[in-house]
């Protein structure tokens, strides 16, 4: 009895990393599959015969293989079918609730958005309940894994709890569990910037190095550090919160953290905001004044203006923007990523991005900007959403 319990652990696992080798090198024959992970072909063969009756993987003839001069058969290659299972997305954001329905390859089947969650915990639980239900319409329940929920904050993954927010009356609050009793499926729940690393990590198909920053910039800012397909959580779990370190005492006080001078109350949207708002108010940027004369001033408002060269909009940007570069800089030098990606709406402009490039490279220390790659991610406001669906996948679905 030991024994066969034994072996069927082993059967288990064995399928669990040719599961993961398929997901992450697909289209990938069993022969490589075998080779990578040190298996018998036979081995292999085996654990792919049940997932092709399962009808979650295909196997099809490689890609732009070309056939030798003596011929030969054609050697087929594993992948899976994306429609294989599914799974729910959503970011509490500060500017909306973002969700998706995704399948195992990120590919998004349904995606809504609405005006930011309650404050208040209960009315913000049956707020999401309706949003899901309403995005798994049509979708086969049966396929659904699981739901994955991503908002800002200190977020205590493993309990599924909001340790701390700036929705007070969310605090405390075990959320995954409550949405997993609501919706009766399984639930995690991380910090929303933590998510989104992990949809470039399994979505992107792009190159991306085993160790590599996330620097996110929103009202608050953020950096997760992603390192061999784990975002590392700290003793706490609180790990990447940048935005909380201070980079000008006696500055601005933040109203999340309470102290002077953070980055978040320095060169957060907010923040810049907050500025260009004052300094409207007291007419020193004719430009911004006459685009608010048409519409409400807000970042996009505000963009323009710095675009179209209000002198003291352009100053406020900059101020920021060197801080931000500051901070990615230390990021860089302590912990030498090979990648950073920058995710965040003022870095849509252009001259935004080429101003955080040179002052990052101006503060490096033994590093060139070769060596720091700067990757500048397009604006999507779905990507935290995807992210936490695939979170979901990669733990439910994959391991
Ligand atoms: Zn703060």
């Amino acid at each position: 009895m030991k024994n066969s319990g034994g072996l069927l652990e082993l059967k288990r696992m064995n399928r669990a990393h040719i599961k993961k080798m398929i997901y992450q090198k697909a289209p990938i024959t069993r022969a490589e599959v075998a080779e990578s992970l040190n298996l018998a072909l036979p081995t292999v063969t085996t654990s792919v015969v049940d997932m092709l009756a399962e009808g979650i993987l295909c196997e099809q003839e490689l890609p732009g293989w070309e056939a030798s001069p003596q011929g030969g058969r054609k050697p087929l290659a594993l992948d899976f079918v994306p429609q294989a299972a599914y799974a729910v997305g959503i970011e509490l954001g500060p500017y909306g609730t973002t969700g998706v329905v995704s399948d195992v390859r990120g590919n998004i089947i349904a995606r809504s958005k609405s005006a930011p969650a309650s404050d208040c915990y209960e009315t913000m639980l049956s707020q999401v309940g309706e949003q899901i239900r309403s995005l798994l319409d049509g979708t086969p329940r049966e396929k659904v894994v699981g739901i994955g929920v991503g908002l800002p904050g200190f977020i205590e993954t493993q309990q599924g709890v909001i340790r701390f927010s700036f929705r007070e009356d969310w605090n405390k609050h075990i959320l995954a569990q409550d949405l997993a009793d609501a919706l009766r499926l399984p639930v995690v729940i991380d910090n929303n910037v933590r998510m989104r690393v992990v949809a470039e990590e399994m979505f992107s198909h792009l190159w991306r190095p085993d160790v590599f920053a996330y620097y996110f910039i929103s009202r608050g800012i953020a950096c997760p550090v992603m390192m061999k397909n784990g975002v590392w959580s700290g003793y706490t779990s609180g790990a990447g919160e940048i935005g909380h370190t201070i980079v000008q005492p006696g500055g601005p006080k933040c109203s999340r953290c309470g102290h002077h001078g953070c980055l978040d109350a320095v060169a957060g949207e907010n923040a810049i905001l907050k500025k260009c708002e004052k300094a409207c108010a007291v007419g020193q940027t004719p430009i911004l004044q006459s685009l608010a004369q048409k519409r409400p001033l807000d970042l996009t408002l505000a963009m323009e203006a710095q675009e179209l060269g209000d002198e003291i909009v352009c100053s406020i940007f900059a101020e920021a923007i060197k801080y931000l570069g500051i901070s990615l800089a230390n990021t860089a030098n302590l912990l030498s990523p090979g990648l950073v990606l920058v995710d965040g709406y003022i870095m849509r402009s252009t001259q935004n991005q080429e101003m955080l490039r040179d002052i990052v490279s101006n503060y490096l220390y033994g590093l060139n900007s070769d060596e720091v790659r700067i990757e500048f991610l397009p604006f999507d406001q779905y990507r935290g959403a995807r992210g936490a669906a695939g979170r979901i996948i990669k733990k439910f679905w994959i391991q």
